[in-house]
C-alpha cells in the first residue's frame, strides 16, 4: 500500500537480569504519506518503546522478538536482526545499523521525551543546527548558516536565536529549535514523543499548530505520543490506543466519541474537562497488568466489566473493523454512551 511507515506484528522484550518485560506485543499499524497518527495509553503501555523501535534508538537490553518495520517499502527493523539492536555482533547487523544512521536524519527524525535537554548547553543554537547541514548534508559553512536561519524562521523564531545559547531561550522556543532540527533534512516521518509535556497550555497549543503547519509545508507524516488526549486529537488524523503493549483501538480523531473498546471509553471518561466537576471524573480502577508475562487474548479483560469467558482466548484481541478507518480489538464490542459514566462502567 502507500504507507510511509508500516509496522507489522512487532514484539519487543526487555531483559532485566533473569526477567523479561513484554513491552510490545504483536503491534500492527501503518501511517500514510502526510498523515498524522497519535498514540495514547497509560504510563508503561509501550508508547516510547514503539517510538524508539521506529527511530532505531532502542536501549541495549531490548530484543525484537517478532515482526518487521517497513519505511517507504524497505525493511528497517527485522526480528531476524538478532538479539539486540545495539550489540552489533554480526556483520549483517552492522550493515543494517549503518544504513539506519542515514535513515535516522534523512528519512525519520525523532523528537524525544525530554528533548529540550538534548540541546548542547555549551553551543550556540545556530551552530548546533548548522552542524547538521555541514556533517550530514555536506554543506559549506556559509550555506549551512543560511539554511539554519531559514529553518529557524520557518518555525517562527527570529534571527537572534541563531547566536543564542539554549539557556537564553524559553521552553517553547527550545522546543521550536528541536522541531526545526528534526525537520532540517526534510524527513518523511517525524516521531514526537511527548512533544509538549513540559510546556504551559498556551505554548503547547502553539507547538501543535506549528507541527500541523510544518506537516503541510514539508509534506511529512507525524507520529506523536502523549498522555494528553485533547492535545493529541487536535494534532492527529487517527488515534491509536495502546494497552499493555498491544493496540486495542485505532480510530479517526473526529470519531473519538464513538470509541468502542471498553478501555478507550474509560480512558476518555478519566479525563477531567475544564467545565466539569472533578468528582464526576472516573479513575480507571485496578492497575495495568504486569508485563512480566506475555498477555494472551485481551489484556484488559481483568479490568473490564463487559468481559466474557472467551476474552482471554488467543485471537480474542484480533482487530475488527467497525467502520471505515476504525478498528477495535474486542470480541464483545459493547455500545457505550458517553453519559453512561458511572461506576457501573467499572467492575
Ligand atoms: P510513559 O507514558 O510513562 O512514557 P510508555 O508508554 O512510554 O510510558 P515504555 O517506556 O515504552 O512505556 O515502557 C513499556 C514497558 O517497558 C514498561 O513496563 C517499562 O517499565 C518497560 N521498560 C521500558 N524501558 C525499559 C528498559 N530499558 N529496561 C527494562 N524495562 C523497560
Ligand atoms: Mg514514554
Amino acid at each position: 500500500d502507500d504507507y510511509t511507515l508500516y509496522v507489522e506484528d512487532l514484539s519487543i522484550e526487555y531483559t532485566l537480569g533473569l526477567r523479561r518485560v513484554y513491552a510490545l506485543n504483536n503491534v500492527t499499524f501503518g501511517i500514510r504519506k502526510n498523515e498524522s497518527v497519535g498514540i495514547v495509553g497509560e504510563s508503561g503501555c509501550g508508547k516510547s518503546t514503539l517510538a524508539m523501535a521506529i527511530g532505531h534508538i532502542l536501549p541495549q537490553n531490548s530484543v525484537v522478538t517478532s515482526g518487521r518495520i517497513y519505511f517507504n517499502g524497505k525493511v528497517i527493523v527485522d526480528s531476524e536482526m538478532g538479539a539486540s539492536f545495539s550489540l552489533r555482533s554480526s556483520k549483517r547487523e552492522r550493515r543494517i545499523e549503518e544504513s539506519l544512521k542515514m535513515v535516522r536524519w534523512k528519512g525519520i527524525s525523532v523528537v524525544f521525551q525530554g528533548a529540550l535537554d538534548s540541546l548542547n548547553p555549551l553551543l550556540r543554537v545556530g551552530e548546533q543546527i548548522s552542524d547538521i547541514f555541514i556533517y550530514r548534508a555536506e554543506k559549506a559553512p556559509d550555506e549551512a548558516r543560511e539554511l539554519s536561519l531559514q529553518l529557524l524562521r520557518s518555525v517562527g523564531l527570529d534571527d537572534w536565536v541563531y547566536d543564542a545559547f539554549p539557556h537564553q531561550l524559553s521552553g517553547g522556543m527550545k522546543q521550536r529549535v528541536v522541531i526545526a532540527m528534526a525537520i532540517s533534512l526534510r524527513p518523511s516521518l517525524v516521531i514526537a514523543d511527548e512533544p509538549t509535556t513540559s510546556l504551559d497550555v498556551l505554548t503547547q497549543y502553539k507547538i501543535v499548530e506549528e507541527l500541523l503547519r510544518l506537516r503541510d509545508t514539508f509534506n511529512v507524516s507525524l507520529l506523536s505520543v502523549s498522555h494528553d488526549i485533547s492535545m493529541i486529537s487536535r494534532l492527529s488524523d487517527r488515534i491509536m490506543v495502546m494497552y499493555a503493549g498491544k493496540v486495542v483501538e485505532m480510530i479517526p480523531s473526529s470519531d473519538f466519541s464513538r470509541a468502542r473498546h471498553p478501555y478507550t471509553f474509560m480512558l476518555v471518561n478519566s479525563i477531567p474537562s475544564i467545565q466539569e466537576d472533578i468528582s464526576e471524573v472516573l479513575p480507571i480502577e485496578g492497575s495495568p497488568p504486569s508485563l512480566l508475562t506475555k498477555p494472551t487474548g485481551c489484556p484488559f479483560e481483568p479490568r473490564c466489566r463487559y468481559a466474557t469467558g472467551s476474552c482471554r482466548e488467543p485471537g480474542a484481541d484480533e482487530p475488527r473493523v467497525v467502520e471505515a478507518g476504525h478498528t477495535v480489538s474486542c470480541t464483545v464490542l459493547p455500545q457505550m454512551k458517553r453519559d453512561a459514566r458511572a461506576s457501573s462502567a467499572v467492575r
